[in-house]
């Protein structure tokens, strides 16, 4: 894949990379080496005020940064504004919390016959960071923000369809006085990774991306004995039982499949509706469906914009034309129209069966399916018969069943009357093929700290 910046809206490309060769690589991983020394004679609080001035930069550049975002992959300019704010807070919370994440953590001396012992958390080196196009910048800086607080040294490999988003992160840190090579974008092909990954100069990895993607680094990974924490793909439940506020539901649904022009792991999917209340709930949710805006994503009033590549388009049309072929039912959308730019409209498809796509894959795009259950038990069945684990939503008013589905639902967030969301407060993972490791929260700023015993006589 090129490494060039092309308009989702129009198909156009505007700009192209020539990826790094192996001695640039092998000097940007050098650089970092010595920058992950040089953090090493810094204290939190210096760490705290350049990952500030990172946040305070964010936010003067929102716009500027935001209308990159939206060229680059489609996303509506108003959610790209709010993804820069949302991670300059993240920014600002991880130098405002780190101290205490890294804090030395005492045990009980006593028991291990010490006069002092305690754990304290330090941090491994530099890390590369494998990072998907959908969320460009959240998705990196939910890793940067914890990793370089901690110490740590970040090689980013970005998508290949937002390089500039990737360079542009990378002038933030330095300009925000993070030392040379603390953060380095490296423009390179998904070709270059094991050399990167190989290199004994880097510790670990982070991936957020597609299953395959996850199993090749995870080998690499293994091979070479480094820690690796993993973000994959979900397909995750929306439960609708009896007792819901259906109004509420149905417009959240709405907005849980389709932000983010429907690309978002952590978006509903699969919506698993209670028999005795699945007419009333089809209705509301394809009503607010069909009535999204899809239009130039740099206009306000979008909701949706085009698919980032016209290879994504054309593999979720394929998911709902096999839903169709083998007796499926569109109840909105499902035409892919006639103009440049990779649309795909709102569609919500049921009668799905075991047999169809739709059923076990993730649907990567604005595409609900819609499935009807008569029980608790089944609602549960069908929630967790997928192979991912990420994200989970379940709406109901009777807290017995809300209880339950804390406990039943196989999967890394469970969230009960709302959307699944991320926040620096709380670990964000998955279970199964979703991956493994945490992102997020103190969780998420050790993942790469080594969590060192110290024993004193
Ligand atoms: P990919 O997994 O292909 O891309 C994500 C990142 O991984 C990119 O930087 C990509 O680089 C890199 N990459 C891809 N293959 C390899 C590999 N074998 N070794 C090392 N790095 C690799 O995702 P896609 O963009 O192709 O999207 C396909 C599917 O991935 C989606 O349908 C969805 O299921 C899932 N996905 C999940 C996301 C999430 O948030 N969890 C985000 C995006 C996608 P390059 O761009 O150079 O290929």
């Amino acid at each position: 894949m090129s490494i060039a910046t092309t308009n989702p809206a129009t198909g156009q490309v505007l700009k192209t990379y020539d990826p790094m060769s192996a001695e640039q690589i092998d000097a940007a991983i050098g650089r970092a080496d010595l920058a992950f020394r040089q953090l090493h004679g810094t204290t939190v609080d210096q760490r705290a005020g350049w990952m500030n001035a990172a946040a305070d930069l964010l936010d003067v550049e929102r716009d500027d940064i935001a209308r990159i975002m939206t060229t680059e992959m489609g996303k509506t300019y108003a959610s790209a504004k709010a993804e820069v704010t949302k991670c300059a807070k993240a920014a600002r919370f991880y130098a405002a919390h780190a101290a205490g994440y890294l804090a030395d953590e005492p045990a009980d001396a006593a028991a291990v016959s010490a006069t002092r012992a305690f754990i304290r958390y330090q941090p491994i080196g530099p890390v590369l960071a494998v990072m998907p196009w959908n969320f460009p910048l959240w998705q990196v800086m939910r890793f940067a923000a914890p990793a370089l607080m901690a110490g740590n040294t970040g090689l980013l490999k970005h998508a290949s369809n937002v390089p500039q988003t990737a360079l542009l992160l990378e002038d933030v840190f330095r300009r925000a006085g993070f030392p040379d090579g603390a953060f380095t974008t490296l423009l390179v092909g998904s070709d270059a990774v094991e050399q990167i990954l190989s290199d004994p100069r880097v510790r670990a990895a982070t991936l957020t991306g597609s299953e395959g993607a996850g199993r090749s680094i995870a080998q690499i990974a293994g091979r070479e004995l480094k820690k690796t924490v993993l973000e994959l793909g979900g397909s995750d439940p929306f439960v609708v039982m009896p007792s819901a506020d259906l109004d509420q539901a149905a417009e959240v649904a709405t907005t849980a499949r389709c932000q983010n022009n429907g690309q978002s792991c952590i978006a509903a999917k699969r919506f698993i509706v209670h028999t005795d209340v699945f007419d009333a709930f089809a209705e509301k949710f394809a009503t607010h469906m069909a009535a999204l805006r899809v239009g130039d994503p740099m206009d306000e009033r979008t909701d949706v914009g085009p698919l980032a590549s016209e290879r994504g388009r054309d593999e979720v049309h394929a998911q709902v034309r096999d839903a169709i072929d083998n007796g499926g039912t569109v109840l909105v959308g499902g035409e892919v129209p006639d103009q440049d730019g990779w649309w795909y409209p709102p569609t919500v498809v049921t009668d799905l069966t075991p047999q169809m796509r739709m059923w076990r894959e993730e649907v990567f795009g604005p595409v609900a399916g819609l499935f009807r259950v008569s029980s608790y038990d089944e609602a549960i069945e069908v929630a967790n018969g997928t192979a991912f684990g990420l994200g989970s939503n379940a709406w109901t008013r009777d807290p017995d069943e809300q209880e339950r589905f804390v406990t039943d639902l196989d999967a890394g967030n469970v969230f009960i009357n709302g959307m699944t969301t991320s926040y620096p407060e709380l670990p964000f993972g998955g279970v199964k093929n979703s991956g493994y490791g945490r992102e997020l929260s103190a969780l998420g700023m050790r993942e790469f700290c080594n969590t060192k015993t110290v024993w004193v006589g």
